[in-house]
């Protein structure tokens, strides 16, 4: 039976060693629970680190481990106290974390911990492939194991791969930056669905891979060598369930109170008020910004003196990073600071709690609090807004939630700011603790609604559905893949018909492409192979090239040729015009493409002898997407009136005659003679037209995996060149 393995950093399980013996606790975190079904069902398994460094277990007890975390359907990737220096603190939380929050200044890139990087996502493909099955599904998790996907793929190309990043993505004005993006960016791109918790992480992504990997993107799919790859957002959930059940429980009369709720209740009355806010202790969290604009708040409004409390809990996190322990001390200082400035003796503006609290205390702070003040700077979800809303079930409290944390996106019924602004933070905290009581239940019913229906199981069903549509795609493409039996067949019908037509385009389909079309000569090797072909076959050699250039490049060879696709055909040593063609338009359009090229660097025009050709491969491909609707938008009136077309090809896009192109050349090749065995290889949008016009039992094949009319695809020059050396062996 086929299984899914997920694999994140961490196993979701607390080991530790008590006096010699094993005691494992299963975690209770957002991923865990989201998880559980997924790795309940079947054999599923879970792959990651124990959380004992390796070089401190003796053999025995390593065994131990393995085998009682067996039981709890786990496998661990042993790590040693220096994998996890160099790559769990120093990698991934000191160079990528803080850039993918935009924290650029706190980013630190050392190459040892690259190479730490790269060595220990290599010990997780290890285990994972040690533990994969055909037919099995793999879903990695999160920035520490971003080559992941690929070092799979590379072993285990048929294996469906999911990777979901749980921290923001960055634009990419940020991301280029990294010394190793491509590396990245290629890791990545071994998963069939990539997933982001929102459209904005997903947009930077997508164009990072434009910019940096230049690969081409369709709407949400990116097609990469043979295989299309979709990247979506799933924006994680909480279990509602268990936190609006928590507090329903906890304001039941019958219920003892705990300390901590008693000590809150005291504070709160009618003209009184507690604020929240919850947070690990993290730069990206802004607390030492919140602290200043509740000072800024309490400057500017001072009837709120003695009215108001925040209660602040900071979770310790990654205390042995210096970043972190400034972040503290600065947090410390501000607080007294604060505190200092406005108590009085009855009164302290913040109480501050810097440790972790239990569940059943978060749960009090969540229902005692009228206000919940969640204000990162940058934050790629925020569960704690979630779990805040969750927890109202009287429908009363309001969120104040920063624009900049991934929640925001699908939580407008919260008051959402600028944690920059101390203004806006000011404004806002004060519309939160004056809101009637029927608009704060109006905003966290919607808000609850939402929760309960997208909650974090749904989150992971949702994300593997979509990745087990991936595999319906793939099976869609690979049977038209030319290979295996298809390409036997095309062998040995070839071989026994004796009346053979090859037509053969040219760019993307013999030679792959150049910067500069003119450096994409011929080669020694193809002018072999052509000749070999041109013995046993009527071979035709049909472009949207121009005459000169094919002169020049195959004059000499006895092979036909067809240019500007379709108005010259070459036979015999002897140029022959298909077409009567006028060219006079193009002193009419030549100024509209080159007001084009003046405001798209990297662009130029070719001038054909019947056409004319925007190049934009090199441009910006965000700038050249837009550019190419409004050349088409220009363009489309003028040329219906003119007898023109326009043509988008890969990467260009070519005005020209409307009564020419490939296809018509195809059936004039078929009246003229009688073949056997037809052949049509192209890549671009202008071969479909002989994909269409070639008789059903042709073989068109299409260079490349996008959309086609052809029956067959084959993966790129190289292959081709490989098919049609199989041809003359
Ligand atoms: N949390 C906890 N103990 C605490 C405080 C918070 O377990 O003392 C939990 C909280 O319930 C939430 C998580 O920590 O589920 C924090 O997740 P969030 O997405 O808000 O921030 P992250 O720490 O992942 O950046």
């Amino acid at each position: 039976m086929n299984k899914t393995i997920i694999v994140s950093n961490r196993l979701p399980l607390q080991v530790s060693i008590q006096e010699n013996s094993l005691e494992i606790v299963p975690s209770v975190g957002g991923l865990a629970t989201g998880m559980k079904s997924v790795h309940a069902e079947g054999n599923g398994i879970w792959i990651g680190w124990s959380g004992l460094p390796e070089n401190e277990l003796s053999s025995e007890l390593s065994i131990e481990v393995q085998s009682k975390i067996k039981n709890e359907k786990c496998v661990s990737v042993p790590l040693t106290n220096q994998d996890i220096e160099e790559y769990y603190e120093g990698f991934s939380n000191r160079a990528l974390w803080p850039l993918f929050h935009y924290f650029t200044e706190y980013s630190n890139f050392e190459q040892n911990e690259w190479e730490a990087y790269k060595r220990v996502n290599e010990k997780f493909a290890e285990v994972v492939i040690d533990n994969l099955e055909d037919g099995d599904t793999v879903w990695v998790h999160d920035y520490q194991l971003l080559l992941l996907p690929q070092l799979i793929k590379d072993k285990k190309p048929n294996t469906t791969i999911g990777f979901f990043l749980h921290i923001p993505f960055p634009s990419y004005e940020i991301f280029r930056t990294f010394p190793w993006r491509e590396e990245i960016l290629t890791g990545m791109l071994g998963a069939d669905l990539l997933g982001f918790h929102t459209y904005d992480y997903e947009r930077h992504f997508l164009s990072s891979v434009k910019r940096i990997m230049r690969l081409d993107v369709q709407f949400n799919e990116i097609s990469y060598h043979d295989r299309m790859i979709k990247v979506d957002s799933f924006p994680m959930g909480i279990d509602y369930d268990k936190f609006y059940n928590a507090a329903l429980e906890h304001h039941n009369e019958s219920r003892d109170k705990s300390d901590l709720r008693k000590r809150l209740e005291e504070h709160i009355s009618e003209d009184k008020k507690l604020i929240l806010s919850i947070d690990r202790m993290d730069y990206t969290k802004g607390i030492p910004n919140r602290i200043k604009a509740f000072e800024y708040f309490l400057d500017n409004y001072p009837e709120y003196k003695e009215k108001v409390r925040l209660v602040m809990l900071a979770v310790p996190s990654r205390s042995n990073v210096p970043q972190y322990q400034k972040l503290k001390r600065e947090t410390d200082e501000l607080v007294g600071r604060i505190n200092g400035k406005f108590a009085t003796v009855s009164w302290t503006p913040i109480w501050y709690f810097y440790r972790s609290l239990p569940f059943n205390d978060l749960i009090d702070l969540y229902i005692s609090s009228d206000v919940a003040l969640i204000t990162p700077i940058r934050d790629g979800m925020n569960l704690v807004a979630k779990e805040y809303v969750a927890t109202r079930t009287n429908g009363d409290g309001v969120l104040v939630l920063s624009e900049m944390a991934g929640s925001s996106k699908e939580m407008n019924e919260a008051l959402l700011i600028n944690p920059n602004s101390y203004e806006d933070f000011a404004l806002n905290l004060k519309r939160a603790l004056t809101m009637p009581l029927d608009e704060q239940k109006t905003r966290i019913k919607f808000l609850q609604k939402r929760l309960k229906r997208y909650d974090v199981e749904k989150w992971a069903t949702e994300f593997l559905k979509s990745l087990e549509d991936t595999k319906n795609v793939k099976n869609q493409k690979v049977t038209k893949k030319l290979t295996g039996d298809y390409e036997k067949d095309y062998l040995t019908n070839f071989k026994d018909n004796n009346k053979r037509l090859l037509l053969l385009d040219y760019d993307g389909t013999l030679v792959g492409f150049k910067d500069n079309p003119q450096d994409a000569k011929p080669d020694e090797a193809l002018f072999n192979l052509l000749d070999e072909l041109q013995k046993k076959s009527t071979l035709v050699l049909i472009s949207g090239r121009d005459k000169d250039t094919f002169q020049r490049w195959f004059g000499h060879k006895p092979y036909n040729l067809v240019t500007d696709h379709g108005v010259w055909l070459y036979k015999n040593n002897e140029w022959k015009a298909l077409e009567r063609l006028k060219t006079d338009w193009m002193q009419n359009i030549r100024p509209i493409l080159e007001t084009f090229v003046d405001r798209t660097p990297g662009t130029f025009i070719e001038t054909k002898n019947y056409s004319l050709a925007w190049h934009y491969r090199k441009a910006d491909p965000e700038l050249a997407k837009i550019r190419t609707i409004e050349l088409n938008t220009v363009l489309t009136s003028m040329v219906a009136n003119n007898g023109l077309s326009i043509l988008k090809g890969n990467k260009v896009i070519e005005i020209k005659s409307s009564n020419v192109n490939k296809g018509r050349v195809v059936s004039r090749l078929l009246t003229q003679q009688d073949f056997n065995f037809v052949s049509v290889i192209g890549d671009d949008w202008t071969d479909e037209y002989m994909f269409e016009e070639a008789p059903e039992s042709a073989y068109t094949i299409k260079v490349g995996f996008t959309k086609t009319k052809a029956r067959y695809q084959i993966k790129n020059p190289e292959h081709v060149r490989e098919l049609l050396k199989k041809l003359i062996s």
